[in-house]
């Protein structure tokens, strides 16, 4: 087969605007531990959705291609290739990616955590006019990296969870990890309802808590994270009082033992210290704002609350995630997290849903157009 020598690619080119389809370059060769891949599947996640409207943004950092969460089929491989379990890489398997990490900076080394590496290659640090151009997941082709860590797919494990894995689910995971994951029997409950709310919501109760409370909005979300392991929900129109209030109820009192934020909303704070129980962890993920509402230390101190920041996740999260969607693939209706994929030259349009609320998790499959 004749290696592709550009792809087509949707580009952001500016905060706000429609993507571009621009012809990108491809690496004239493939580097020892790289290979290049057909993209089959990219999720968007919601940090996708921030970069395009511009609330993350740093400066040189367009043009780019969105997309962080995607699966692609091996056309080609660099020498000596391999995937993170020491798999040789072969034309034709379909394989993830998590982000690529240089194995040789402090994050790396001393903190041994590749998430804090200073060199970490991931969707928007690849900006789509210098080497090696198409990094990311809203394009035809894409070079995967030789740092990028790869897994070769397992077959029950669809092409969109897959994908999700990458981020959302990975992410979660992390998050219930950090904080030594839930006790069997502990209440949890989950602040947000989007797709990570919804995913934390059936890795709580597949981890035994004993009652899962899954706070967010609108009904029709809360009503997926019902089919999704919440045992009960709690619209956020009720308030930070209304919320904290029905959750000490459906407590008994209580509180729960387990909080965790995947919503990043300015009031997750004072109301996960508001209902937490007594010796009840927090664990912070979705906070990616800078400011909170503020909120008395001294419920941390008077409760001997336990508060976790986690951040996004490595490749051995994303590990988890790909045998967590393969273990419990007949548990949930997972298919029911996507929508329909779209081509390419939807994208733009997927974003926009996304901003707005009305699509949980878009798909886009490259190969549709
Ligand atoms: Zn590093
Ligand atoms: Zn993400």
């Amino acid at each position: 087969m004749t290696l592709p020598t550009s792809t087509r690619a949707a580009v952001l080119v500016e905060h706000g605007a429609p993507l571009e389809l621009q012809d990108l370059p491809l690496p004239e060769t493939i580097e020892p531990g790289a290979a290049l891949v057909r993209l089959v599947c990219s999720t968007l996640c919601g940090t996708d959705i921030e970069i395009w409207e511009g609330k993350m943004s740093f400066p040189g950092m367009l043009p780019m291609v969105l997309g962080h969460e995607m699966v692609g089929e091996v056309i080609a491989v660099g020498e000596g290739a391999h995937d993170a379990t020491g798999r040789p890489l072969e034309i034709g398997q379909r394989i993830g990616w998590s982000e690529s990490v240089c194995g040789q900076c402090f994050g790396c080394t001393v903190l041994r955590e590749p998430v804090f590496c200073q060199r970490r290659g991931y969707g928007f640090m690849q900006r789509s006019d210098v080497p090696p151009f198409a990094t990311a997941g809203l394009s035809e082709y894409a070079y995967v990296t030789p740092g990028a860590q790869k897994l070769i797919l397992p077959d029950e494990v669809k092409d969109a969870w897959a994908a999700m894995a990458g981020c959302a689910a990975k992410t979660v995971l992390r998050g219930f990890d950090r904080a030594g994951g839930v006790r069997v029997g502990d209440t949890v409950v989950v602040q947000g309802a989007g797709a990570l709310g919804v995913f934390a919501t059936a890795v709580a109760k597949v981890s035994g808590a004993s009652k899962v409370i899954t706070v967010g909005g609108p009904d029709e979300r809360l009503e997926i994270a019902k089919r999704f392991g919440a045992d009960h929900t709690v619209n956020i129109s009720a308030g930070s009082e209304g919320i904290v209030t029905q959750v000490m109820e459906l407590t008994g009192g209580a509180g729960a033992n387990f909080i965790i934020d995947v919503a990043g909303a300015p009031s997750v704070g004072p109301e996960a210290i508001g209902m937490a129980a007594a010796r009840g962890t927090f664990v912070v993920i979705g906070s990616t704002g800078p400011v909170g509402e503020p909120f008395p230390l001294s419920g941390i101190m008077g409760k001997e609350l336990t508060v976790v920041g986690s951040i996004n996740g490595d490749v051995s999260d994303y590990f988890h995630a790909i045998e967590f969607f393969r273990a419990f693939a007949d548990r949930y209706d997972w298919d029911a997290l996507f929508s329909a994929p779209v081509g390419l030259t939807e994208a733009s349009e997927c974003i926009v849903h996304m901003h707005e609320q009305t699509e949980l998790k878009a798909v886009v499959d490259p190969r549709l157009g």
